[in-house]
């Protein structure tokens, strides 16, 4: 069969742009090997948050008597929550699937070869396209630790599959996948223990979050040991992770242990080399119209080693649809907000305080705190704040970094601004709706308004 554009891999990159090409027009064939919606829908995004939802419930429960809920004897059903996130994974997918169909979107199961670079084949078979969108994604990375192969480690794939609550975790790894677990599991009353080489845990995230958030995770019952260097597993039923910090040898147990120290792109067996397309490292080198050195051949998501998140996947892919039909689009990575499921949740976009200093730019930076918000109050949170970093002259946002409840919506409003060149003074000016968590962000354009905007 013949196709304007074969797209492989069904992730949240490859599925959204098999049907912006389709919208475009082009006749498009999407190649999934496994299920559509890829890492995002079957092992990532929307698995985490179901059960986070769920323990962030169990959790709240536990403290409802203060509303006036009282609950006998309160327990919880694991097997329950994970029967629950498969039903909405389920759904979901038959989502995906429908939208494709309705879109005129040719599906094929199996998993592709790219044999020239207008070939691809599939289970012996071969399909034809002027253009190809390679979007295979990315797999746990396990690191070389002698004793990581053992049949009792879990990555957040096998984690995802688990039908039994563990009852102790060591978890190797404090990025957002690894707090995000630790969140979880202490939520539903379980030991936890998290080991981060580096010397914080969510490097990159403003530091007085990652301060409150840690004393809010050891309230919880978490451990958090940072600067530990991972030595070796030992153990089956029980597990031992041995590791040194300051030089000192120490060891973790628990009857878990999950490593999420990152991902690596799935690009092994998929004909690159057949076709000649560049890596850059593990990954594929594409330049700012997510082209490969192959010109009819595009890359987008977590192959590309750019920003390994689904709503950056998508972009991608719109991005090289557009291309394909001659528009010259550009990737930008600047206004890419970024999100930690935890309890209360933390969201950013853009550069945090500590990085506009290292740009040299000179700022002001606009705060509140959530204990002054009274629909947080209502809510029966009070820790969090919000930082809006921006111009000292122009007001123009440069950023900004929030630990609120329901956080990862309200940073689509910093990301929209920042996308319209927007400044604090109409951020200031905006009326927000009373009384609302999205109204932090207005108190803190009015906390920095005078001091910057001197054109006023
Ligand atoms: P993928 O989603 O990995 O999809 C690639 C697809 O290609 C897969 O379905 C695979 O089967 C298929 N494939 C591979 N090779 C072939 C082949 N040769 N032929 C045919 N098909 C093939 N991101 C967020 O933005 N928000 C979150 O909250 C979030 N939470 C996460 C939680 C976890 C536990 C994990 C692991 C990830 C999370 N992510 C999150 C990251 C997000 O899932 C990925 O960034 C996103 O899925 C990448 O999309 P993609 O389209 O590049 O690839």
């Amino acid at each position: 069969m013949r196709y304007d554009v074969a797209v492989l891999g069904g992730g949240p990159g490859g599925y959204e742009a098999a049907i912006r090409c389709s919208q475009y027009g082009l006749k498009t064939v999407l190649i999934e090997a496994r299920e559509l919606g890829g890492t995002c829908l079957n092992r990532g995004c929307i698995p985490t948050k179901a059960l986070l939802h769920g323990a962030e419930f169990f959790d709240e429960a536990k403290g409802a008597e203060e509303f006036g809920v009282l609950f006998d004897n309160i327990a919880f059903d694991y097997e329950k929550l994970t029967a629950y996130k498969e039903k909405i994974v389920g759904r979901l997918r038959k989502g995906i699937e429908g939208l494709e169909k309705a879109h005129g979107v040719t599906v094929i199961k199996g998993f592709g070869v790219l044999k020239n670079s207008n070939e691809i084949e599939i289970n012996g078979e071969s399909v034809y396209a002027d253009h190809i969108i390679i979007a295979t994604g990315s797999s746990p990375f396990l690191p070389p630790i002698p004793g990581i192969d053992n049949k009792s480690i879990m990555t957040s794939d096998e984690v995802l599959e688990m039908k039994q609550c563990p009852e102790s975790l060591v978890i190797i790894g404090g990025g957002i996948i690894g707090i995000e677990f630790a969140t979880l599991y202490a939520s539903l009353g379980k030991k936890v223990m998290v080991l981060e080489m580096q010397p914080e845990i969510l490097l990159g995230i403003d530091k007085e979050i990652v301060k409150e958030l840690s004393r809010i995770l050891k309230r919880k019952g978490v451990e958090i040991i940072t600067g530990a260097k991972v030595l070796s597993i030992e153990g089956t039923d029980e597990i031992t992770v041995n590791y040194e910090k300051g030089d000192q040898p120490k060891s973790a147990a628990g009857s878990c242990c999950i490593v999420s120290v990152g991902r690596k792109a799935q690009i092994d067996n998929i004909g690159l080399e057949t076709v000649g397309i560049r890596r850059n490292g593990s990954f594929i080198d594409v330049d700012a119209h997510l082209r490969t050195n192959v010109p009819n051949i595009y890359a987008i998501g977590d192959i590309t080693g750019k920003i390994q998140l689904a709503h950056v996947a998508t972009k991608q892919g719109m991005v090289a649809a557009e291309n394909i039909i001659g528009k010259e689009k550009l990737m930008k990575y600047d206004v890419v907000p970024s999100c930690v499921y935890t309890n209360p949740e933390i969201a950013w976009v853009g550069l945090s305080e500590d990085q506009a200093i290292k740009a040299k730019k000179k700022i002001k930076v606009g705060r509140f705190g959530v204990g002054g918000n009274g629909k947080a109050s209502v809510m029966g949170h009070s820790k969090g704040l919000i930082k809006i970093i921006c111009d000292e002259a122009t007001g123009e946002i440069y950023g900004a970094q929030i630990m609120a409840p329901r956080a990862t919506d309200i940073i689509g409003e910093i990301a929209v601004i920042m996308e319209c060149e927007g400044t604090i003074e109409e951020l200031s000016n905006t009326i927000h709706p009373h009384p609302t968590v999205c109204e932090i962000v207005m108190e803190a354009a009015h906390d920095v308004e005078d001091l910057c905007c001197n054109t006023l």
